[in-house]
């Protein structure tokens, strides 16, 4: 059950985190594809549009200067120097021949294209900071950060404002300064790079200074895509993350509320049973082995009717605090529910684990006002699992649910005692686990096969030693398991609603037999049926019982009806309906094992019954005293006033002594083995057929 729902608990955390995530991930990484591709292109495409013009200006100088050297047999370069350009020639040998304005291209060229549709160009940075360079990929680059700033640089009028005009305004020539920069047109920047242009075939170069001019607002404009596509970028990605940090923290609340107790305000079961069985799975926790415990506050109920239930649940809490703080690493300690708590300790030394249970229990049980307050620990030990070699084996399935409940089982073994105590899982248990296991998987198949028989212990009068009545028992005949006595198997079908079926089966089987009996002319004696305590939650039992028994057409006086006196404890006001009932239809009800457990006086007092069968322990050991027969005595008087009769249970062979003292003071009838043991229906037929002992 714990790892199906470690899985749902995964899938809810995963879920989230993982979809969100994703998504960003994805879509940062597309915008950043789809902003780098229009930066990129909007560059690409304002070089290839400024540069490739200024690139073909230099190449028609070159030309013209050329075609006037072919015609007249010099350069003259006034023809182009209208212009201002700046541009020098060198020869083949790398000597200047002609020189117009300053020289400040770098040394080293590179050929590069100005974009990708363009040739290739030989391109020289110009010694002034440049914003624009040629790159060793063969593309002319453009530096944004700077470009930015220069434009800012526009705008704020700083001194290093890198905006200028080739033409003084005055002139119309070059200024004299060698300085590049120049403040004339603040909606114009420009930034320069040298080309070289070979002039024909003579071996001549020309080296032209290009500007790439652009108008402010293209820059703005650019500057203006790029920012919005970026605050777009950062808004959705700032939107994403604030979402999945809220949904992060929603998972984070959603996890302690999955995994709080509401009444220890510590972990809950759940969370004991995910965390514990990861811890056990996992591989350095292989070698060793573990112990889960069932701690319980022993009469937790009684405490919070004596005090309070907020003072009960403050001590819940304090159990909680306390095991908490004796936990190590490695160990986990939850609520389960009630007062249980469960507890996964290492238990590599088992002395050691004796001790700290000891050491918990004893700190438990310091309660501030000095109250006496006590507690159970059940345990099962959880041991690594060896392969053939040797070896630990990781475990991979663990089923801390099934070890908890081995603990629980070891723990109710204690319940008797109000003391602290501890007590682990043994094979004895694991024996008796099994043989519920069985008795549940077969009890349907018994009974379909008839396994199921009535046995009958005969009750006498032991002033004339005649026979009285009858008490019906089952016993389970397997052909599996041999002759099984009711005590291992009543329990079970106790707790698991088995016994309504049992009841139905005994008390159809004792009329049947009856109404045979009587049709046989034999003399019978009224035959008691236990009917369990788990029957009275039906209202109409009184009326089950009827029809059962008139099925068989069995008279209702020869059918009594035994209810064990813990039984009365459950729904008085229910009890004493179907007591009514079950009378007026002219059945006898007694109340068996009287004496046994709780005192039953004031159930006496308000129910109808007619019958009161004292416990077998009165008659046992010390209870056959002298102070055990004043009370036996004083049973059978009170039974007496209240007009009902007497049946002195378990009486045993050879208590010659206590059938005369139960004569004496005037039981109506003993039922034990002094007389007869339970015993076949054909056995018991031969009983009727001879009614006195001898
Ligand atoms: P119970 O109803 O109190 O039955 C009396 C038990 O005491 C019987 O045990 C009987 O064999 C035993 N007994 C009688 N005389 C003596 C004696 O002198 N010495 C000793 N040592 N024992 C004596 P049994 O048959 O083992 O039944 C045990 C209990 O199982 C019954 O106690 C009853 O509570 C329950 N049970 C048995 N059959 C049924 C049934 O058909 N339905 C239900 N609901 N419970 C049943
Ligand atoms: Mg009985
Ligand atoms: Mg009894």
């Amino acid at each position: 059950m714990a790892s199906r729902n470690e899985k749902r608990y995964r899938k809810i955390k995963k879920h989230h985190i993982l979809g969100t995530l994703i998504f960003l991930f994805i879509f940062c990484a597309c915008m950043s594809v789809v902003l780098g591709g229009l930066v990129r292109y909007y560059i690409e495409y304002m070089l290839d549009s400024k540069l490739g013009a200024e690139y073909r200006a230099v190449v028609l100088i070159a030309d013209v200067s050329q075609n006037y050297r072919e015609r007249e047999g010099h350069y003259s370069f006034d023809i182009v120097d209208d212009e201002g350009r700046e541009f020098f020639v060198e020869d083949a040998d790398g000597n200047v021949i002609f020189q117009n304005g300053g020289n400040t291209r770098s040394d080293i060229g590179r050929k590069v294209r100005f974009s990708m549709f363009s040739d290739q160009v030989e391109v020289y940075e110009d010694s002034v900071d440049n914003a624009i360079f040629p790159g060793h990929d063969g593309q002319v680059h453009m530096n944004i950060g700077e470009v930015a700033g220069r434009v800012f640089s526009t705008f704020t009028g700083e001194l290093d404002v890198r905006v200028f005009s080739p033409f003084d305004e005055k002139t119309h020539m070059p200024p004299e300064s060698q300085a590049d920069i120049y403040v004339t047109d603040a909606e114009m920047i420009n930034m320069p790079l040298w080309v070289a242009v070979d002039m024909g075939d003579s071996g001549n170069r020309l080296f032209g200074k290009i500007y790439f001019s652009a108008e402010i607002k293209d820059i703005i404009l650019l500057v203006i895509i790029a920012s919005i596509v970026v605050l777009f970028l950062v808004a959705v990605q700032i939107l994403v993350l604030t979402s999945t940090i809220r949904s992060l923290v929603n998972q984070h609340r959603m996890t302690d509320i999955f995994f709080h107790d509401t009444v220890t305000d510590g972990h809950n079961w759940m969370w004991f049973l995910i965390k514990g069985e990861q811890l056990l799975r996992k591989r350095r926790s292989a070698k060793n082995s573990y112990a889960v415990l069932d701690l319980v506050f022993v009469n937790y109920r009684n405490y919070c009717v004596c005090h309070s239930v907020a003072e009960g649940e403050m001590q819940l809490k304090r159990m909680n605090r306390i095991a908490g703080r004796s936990l190590r690493k490695n160990e986990i300690c939850s609520h389960y529910a009630s007062a249980n708590f469960a507890l996964l300790l290492c238990c590599n030394d088992r002395h050691e684990l004796d001790d700290r249970i000891k050491a918990l229990i004893s700190e438990l049980e310091k309660t501030e006002d000095g109250q006496r307050i006590s507690f159970h620990v059940g345990g099962e030990i959880i041991n690594p699992s060896i392969d053939e070699r040797g070896r630990y084996v990781r475990r991979k399935q663990v089923d801390l649910e099934y070890e908890y409940n081995n603990a629980c089982a070891a723990r109710s073994t204690l319940s008797d005692r109000d003391e602290s105590a501890v007590a682990f899982f043994d094979n004895k248990m694991f024996e008796e686990q099994k043989w519920v296991n069985t008795v549940q998987a077969n009890q349907q198949k018994a009974l379909d096969n008839n396994e199921f028989v009535v046995y009958y212990q005969p009750k006498y009068d032991p002033q004339s030693g005649r026979l009285k009545g009858a008490e019906a028992l089952i016993r389970w005949q397997s052909p599996e398991f041999g002759f099984v006595s009711p005590g291992r198997i009543i329990p079970i079908f106790e707790k698991n609603g088995f016994i309504t079926k049992i009841d139905h089966f005994m008390i159809k089987s004792v009329a049947r037999d009856q109404k045979k009996w009587l049709d046989q002319g034999l003399t019978c004696v009224p035959v008691s049926v236990n009917v369990s305590r788990a029957h009275f939650i039906e209202s109409d039992l009184a009326e089950q019982i009827r029809d059962m028994v008139d099925e068989a057409g069995t008279p209702h006086n020869l059918i009594e009806i035994e209810l064990t006196e813990s039984a009365f404890f459950d729904d008085k006001k229910a009890m004493i309906y179907t007591i009514g009932k079950l009378k007026e239809y002219g059945f006898t009800v007694s109340m068996d094992d009287f004496g046994s457990g709780y005192s039953s006086l004031n159930s006496l007092k308000d129910m109808p019954l007619d019958v009161l069968k004292l416990d077998a322990e009165f008659f046992r050991g010390e209870n056959s005293t002298e102070r055990g027969r004043i009370v036996v005595a004083e049973a059978i008087k009170l039974a007496k006033s209240l007009n009902m009769r007497t049946v002195a249970e378990g009486v045993e062979e050879g208590e010659l002594d206590q059938v005369r003292f139960l004569a004496d003071q005037g039981c109506d009838m003993i039922q034990g083995y002094f007389y007869a043991k339970p015993m076949p229906g054909g056995d018991f037929e031969e009983k009727m057929k001879n009614p006195v002992t001898n």
